[in-house]
């Protein structure tokens, strides 16, 4: 492993000033539960390790009236562990509870997740369903990019050297909604998507009807996919098998799935409509309370 400096900044400015001053031989530190493990493999060659943990905005979780904001380096359990979250964004919680096993929760974070860009990551489609957005501070100062353009290719980002994401800021779920995400692996835990789904949708007052919906897919593609058309032909339908099997096809249309050693083509695809389905019925029962 290549000997590398470990930097522990107080600011948000000293800390992209570090990553200026390294461009891609240094990366932000948050649980190191992906780092770590890519820097022993010497995935990258580093001269500087920048630990955002001593950042205050970088570590806070707040809920206010308009959402809810999560700090970049905030682990999983915290986020899973908060009343409102538990209670107003299911799909997150049931994200970011199956990272892994509680040591790895205590330390990793959903912005590790998604920095990290696995088309698998387990906490990108719930923020994606829950129309979040990346805040990302850089040399060229503060920018905002929705979480569904967040991630470019496996392991690739929006992030240009020098920046770092700040915070993952999620708007006030709309009346009327229920989110969940699942996924596909072949043990009960501890273990990589073979595929997964996240929905949102927002019924109307009687229950019967959706006016709206995302939905978004895992590990079958390049990257987290959001699955805009699936979750727009809900719009205005009744909740029933028809208009739910309707948008898992446009879903499986949706993924773009390869053959690797944890799945087919054919078996991801077939995944993603009987996932789309479940979550669909999963969120539309939790809109109703
Ligand atoms: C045993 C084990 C089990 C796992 N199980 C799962 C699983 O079930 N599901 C799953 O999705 N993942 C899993 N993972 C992968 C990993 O735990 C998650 O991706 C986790 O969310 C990463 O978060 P972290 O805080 O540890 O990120 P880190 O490892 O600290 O960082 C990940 C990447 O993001 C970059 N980064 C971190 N913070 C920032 C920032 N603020 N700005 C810019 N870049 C940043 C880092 O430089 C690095 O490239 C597992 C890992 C292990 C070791």
């Amino acid at each position: 492993m290549h000997p590398f400096a470990y930097v522990a900044p107080g600011t948000v400015d000293e800390a992209v000033a570090v990553l200026t001053k390294h461009g891609n031989r240094a990366r932000p530190l948050a649980g190191g539960t992906d780092l770590l493990v890519k820097a022993r493999a010497n995935v990258w060659e580093l001269d500087a390790v920048v630990d955002i943990k001593n950042i205050p905005e970088l570590m806070s979780l707040s809920v206010n009236g308009g959402g809810i904001s999560i700090g970049a380096g905030v682990p999983c359990y915290q986020v899973y562990g908060n009343s409102t979250i538990a209670a107003e964004y299911p799909a997150i919680v049931d994200g970011s509870s199956i990272i892994g096993g509680i040591q790895i929760q205590s330390r990793a974070g959903l912005g590790g997740n998604l920095c990290n860009a696995a088309p698998s990551g387990d906490g990108i489609c719930p923020l994606i369903v829950h129309s979040a957005v990346a805040h990302i501070a850089g040399p060229k100062g503060k920018r905002e990019v929705a979480v569904e353009d967040f991630c470019t290719g496996p392991g690739r980002t929006v992030l240009q050297p020098g920046e770092l994401l700040v915070s993952i800021e999620v708007p006030k779920a709309p009346a009327n909604s229920g989110a969940a995400y699942t996924r596909f692996i072949p043990r009960n835990e501890m273990d990589i998507a073979v595929a997964g789904v996240g929905v949102l949708v927002v019924l109307d007052s009687s229950g019967k009807k959706f006016k709206s919906a995302r939905i978004a897919l895992a590990s079958v593609g390049p990257v987290p996919i959001f699955a805009k058309a699936a979750g727009e032909s809900l719009a205005g339908k009744p909740v029933d098998d028809k208009s739910i099997a309707a948008a898992a096809a446009l879903a499986r249309k949706a993924a773009s799935p390869i053959t690797d050693m944890r799945g087919t083509i054919e078996q991801r695809r077939h995944l993603v409509e009987v996932l789309t389905s479940r979550m669909i019925n999963k969120a539309a029962e939790r809109a109703r309370g």
